[in-house]
């Protein structure tokens, strides 16, 4: 007797009907392996892994340089929007790659003849305030001593020159030092900082003990090979965007999107095959795409990643404005298994809202999720909260809304030369969730055990069984959808920090 149940993805998908997430259920597999067993490690693009599935959208209540370090730290990664200037994006993504190192290798440096105020100075640009002297004030120039917080915190004069407050005792490390060595040094010397000099006491580099801490704190975080955070930024696809691509490129971006509500066009694929042969290193995430046909375009272009998604995103009003887009479900399904051919990974972009969402996402052949109104209204997307009807609330709005467009979301949607502009996106505002900190490892905790449902311990292993059929999905009536929510009851209360409506 045959004992399958329910159908393969692609029974569920070839109807043509368009299918979205709440339609779908997954059907148990077998269970022979505990929760702890479940790994979440992915693809983001060709040549970029992550731990965790994750990305924060590149929206201006979403993503800025705190959200992107705090989604790199928990594994993810963060796309720094650009309804900015250059230079405020460019500062957004120096941020993100200075918070944490290995060899720090561009070090800020002062002279003797600095005084204290200029690393009060530094502290409030920066953050940091060790701060190594060299005879010239510059990286390459003879240590002479460092200034770190305690040499410093309780002067009250702060134009003393740094020369009579500095340490010159300093325990450093020779140039040529393995980070593993340079780690043992710092954690023996019980020191903050270590400079690392050349055989003639020249400064070539700085560690940090804060590091050591933050990696033991995050150690699923995402990051270079210099042990830097990594951060994605987004770019439209016009040709004065290519001057923003150079800057980011130069501020050591590690991803970037070519941003278009609909990415299948001559701007977006120009703009791939130069920036492919500009940076041949750099990844490169096309979109926004929904069809077949749309994958292809980009990826004989040369996108490394595609983000798939048009019309499903919470703020947005796209399907009912222009009448194009696609049902989410549908869209990801297509498209992950068309980018698979080709080795490239796909992001389910829009209208996640639960932690079903993403399991299902994931389920269909998204190798990542992103996510906008599920991480704003957090302590690390931008903007500040404030109180409507007693309700702790955060301000958040779609690129194409009226508001948006006005300080440049406009781009996206190919409305900036126009005069008149048509709204596909609206502004409103979510709930306080706190910080990511908290929050998105619940998720992720949750994902885990639908994996577990599902029978799979990894998401390599969920995509080999979604393609080989022994996955197993149902088609939702209706009724099974209002079956499968809380039902019968005169009132409950909300799980915990779950959004349930669009
Ligand atoms: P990881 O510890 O998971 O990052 O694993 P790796 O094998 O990449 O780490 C290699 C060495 O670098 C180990 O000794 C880590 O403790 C150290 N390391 C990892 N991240 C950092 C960091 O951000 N700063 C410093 N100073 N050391 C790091
Ligand atoms: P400090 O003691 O005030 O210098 O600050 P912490 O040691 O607590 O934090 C310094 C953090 O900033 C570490 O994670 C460094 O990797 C990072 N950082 C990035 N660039 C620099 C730099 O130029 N100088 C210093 N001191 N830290 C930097
Ligand atoms: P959410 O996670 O809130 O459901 O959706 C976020 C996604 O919606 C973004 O990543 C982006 O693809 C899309 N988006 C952002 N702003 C707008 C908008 O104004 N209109 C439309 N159509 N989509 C938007």
């Amino acid at each position: 007797m045959d004992l399958k149940s329910g159908i393969t993805a692609e029974e569920l998908f070839e109807s043509g009907r368009g299918i979205t997430y709440d339609d779908i259920i997954l059907l148990p597999g077998y269970i022979s392996f505990a929760l702890t067993d479940v790994t979440l490690d992915t693809r983001l693009t060709r040549d970029i892994q992550l731990k965790r599935p994750i990305v924060s959208s590149p929206m201006d209540t979403v993503t800025e340089s705190d959200m992107a370090i705090h989604m790199a730290l928990l594994g993810g990664i963060g796309f720094i929007h650009y309804n900015n200037t250059i230079e405020e994006q460019v500062d957004h993504v120096r941020k993100a790659k200075r918070f944490e190192n290995g060899f720090i290798a561009d070090p800020v440096v002062l002279s003797p003849e600095h005084k204290i105020s200029d690393i009060d100075k530094i502290k409030e640009k920066y953050g940091f305030s060790g701060v190594p002297i060299t005879e010239n004030g510059r990286m390459g120039g003879k240590l002479l001593g460092i200034v770190t917080r305690t040499d410093i915190d309780f002067e009250t004069d702060r134009s003393q020159l740094v020369s009579e407050v500095m340490s010159t005792n300093l325990v450093t490390a020779s140039e040529g030092i393995t980070l593993e060595e340079g780690n043992e040094i710092l954690k023996e010397s019980k020191k903050g900082k270590l400079p690392v000099v050349d055989d003639n006491g020249c400064l070539v580099s700085l560690m940090s003990r804060t590091d050591l801490r933050k990696n033991q704190d995050f150690p699923f975080a995402s990051k270079d090979p210099s042990k830097q955070l990594m951060v994605g930024a987004t770019v439209g696809t016009r040709t004065y965007d290519r001057e923003r691509l150079e800057a980011l490129v130069d501020a050591g971006v590690d991803a970037v999107i070519f941003d278009s509500a609909q990415g299948f066009s001559t701007f977006q694929s120009e703009m791939i095959k130069w920036a492919k042969g500009k940076f041949p290193e750099l990844q490169i995430i096309g979109g926004n795409v929904v069809t077949r046909q749309q994958c292809k375009g980009l990826i004989e272009a040369g996108a490394d990643g595609l983000r798939v998604g048009m019309g499903s995103g919470s703020i947005c009003i796209t399907q009912e404005t222009v009448a194009v887009g696609r049902s989410q479900g549908s869209a990801v399904y297509e498209c992950a298994g068309t980018a698979k051919q080709h080795g490239v990974p796909v992001i389910a972009d829009g209208g996640i809202r639960s932690i079903g969402h993403i399991a299902r996402a994931l389920s269909i052949g998204a190798s990542c999720v992103m996510m906008g109104s599920m991480l704003a209204g957090t302590d690390e997307s931008p903007g500040n909260y404030f109180f409507e009807g007693g309700v702790r609330l955060k301000r958040y709005r779609g690129m194409a809304s009226r508001e948006a467009m006005a300080v440049g979301g406009d781009k996206r949607y190919m409305n900036e030369e126009e005069s008149l502009k048509v709204d596909q996106g609206v502004s409103g505002a979510v709930v306080d969730k706190g910080s990511i900190i908290d929050y998105v490892p619940y998720l992720l905790q949750g994902v885990k055990h639908s994996m577990q449902d599902m029978g799979c311990c990894s998401i390599t292993e969920l995509h080999q069984k979604l393609y080989d059929g022994s996955l197993r999905f149902e088609l939702r009536s209706p009724s099974a959808q209002i079956e499968g929510g809380v039902h019968s009851l005169h009132s409950f209360s909300e799980p915990h920090r779950i959004q349930t409506s669009k």
